[in-house]
């Protein structure tokens, strides 16, 4: 089919699925398409293109299965050794431990698949406990920027350190998906200071990267130009690539992540102004992926994105019952959320951004 014909047809109508999307990739054609915000994956340099009208959005919205098909997601970010899933509030016991409920609220809303998210040593070792005896999680291994000084107070010498994180990637192989969370936060130096933060998460990409051969799981805040740029300095690190969670920075940031071949990760904070929504609008849907960074980040009214959200979780304090999220915790269910609100920021249905986003995941991960 000509360019012409193909621009006419994918013109005419709101949205399509396009497969195999093959062509030998005219920018033009990868342009038309990305605006018109369609699914587009590349499969081969032949040109094969079958276009149909595709099951369009609004009907399938407010439930996990519609017309047979059913809602496939995996939430690349939740802390779930976070102490509020053992009903521990800033040290005082609020409720009993409810996690075994909160995955239970998880796959009713079509969560397939969880990464639990470490940010140190300790946790890591929690995660990855976590995850053995459990086929739907996986977990990831590093150290966050914010607790980067650990690597100089909690064993005898970085290098320990190092070692310590590599028996625990060495002992469950298959169980840990990614390298991370890692990366720079310079919002938050009060714990620990930019250069120990550029110091050690350069550390544990050269010591770690290659030899895990694990997908990245990045933290950035604030500072997206120096964490490309030790990204830049050692590509040969991470050969697999990665993913940029909690994204929330400018166009122009994301598009020196995407030109490393990063991914996109999406979540609540990602989507708080205007701003935020046009980036999002902008993040081609071959390199984004979704997370809620549970117990954190969910989606508030206050947010720009929050027009968008079609589902109402219960939630609750007083009279709180397991059966119900706790009131200002989130959980991976809201995960249907950020997926309502990215398909309304981008004008597509929510089923066939689900469908994309769980390929790219599986791509990348898995
Ligand atoms: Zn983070």
């Amino acid at each position: 089919m000509i360019l012409s014909n193909l621009t006419k047809l994918v013109c005419s109508c709101r949205c399509y699925i396009i497969k195999p999307v093959s062509f030998s990739i005219v920018p033009e054609v990868r342009n038309l398409i990305w605006k018109r915000r369609l699914c587009f994956k590349t499969k081969s340099l032949k040109v094969v293109i079958q276009v149909q009208r595709s099951r369009y959005s609004s009907a399938m919205a407010s439930s996990s299965t519609s017309g047979g098909s059913k809602l496939r997601l995996i939430d690349v970010g939740a802390n779930l050794t976070d102490d509020m899933y053992s009903g521990m509030y800033n040290g005082s016991k609020k409720h009993e431990p409810d996690l075994y409920k909160v995955l239970d609220r998880a796959v009713t809303q079509g969560v397939e698949k969880i990464f639990v998210t470490a940010g140190n040593l300790e946790e890591a070792k929690e995660a990855v406990n976590l995850c053995k005896d459990n086929e739907r999680l996986w977990s990831t291994v590093g150290v966050h920027p914010t607790r980067c000084s650990e690597f100089d107070t909690k064993v005898a010498s970085p290098d320990e350190f190092i070692r310590e994180l590599k028996t625990l990637l060495d002992s469950n192989k298959g169980k840990i998906v990614a390298l991370g969370e890692f990366g720079l936060d310079y919002e938050r130096t009060q714990f620990c200071d930019e250069e120990t933060q550029r110091k050690y998460f350069t550390l544990q990409l050269v010591e770690l990267g290659a030899y895990a051969n694990l997908p990245l799981f990045l933290h950035c805040r604030a500072a997206a130009k120096d964490l490309h740029s030790i990204l830049s300095e050692n590509r040969n690190c991470f050969p697999r690539g990665g993913v940029v969670h909690s994204f929330d920075g400018t166009l122009e940031e994301m598009n020196l992540f995407l030109e490393l071949g990063l991914y996109i990760g999406i979540n609540g904070c990602s989507l708080k102004t205007e701003e935020n929504c046009k980036v999002v609008q902008e993040i081609p849907i071959d390199r984004l992926l979704l997370e809620t960074d549970a117990p954190w980040c969910g989606i508030r009214p206050s947010h720009a994105s929050s027009k968008f959200v079609k589902t109402k979780f219960e939630a609750a304090k007083k009279n709180w019952s397991e059966n119900t999220m706790y009131k200002s915790r989130n959980e991976p269910q809201t995960l249907k959320n950020v997926l309502e609100a990215v398909a309304g920021i981008k004008e597509l249905s929510e089923y066939e951004l689900a469908d994309t986003v769980y390929e790219n995941t599986i791509k990348l991960f898995l």
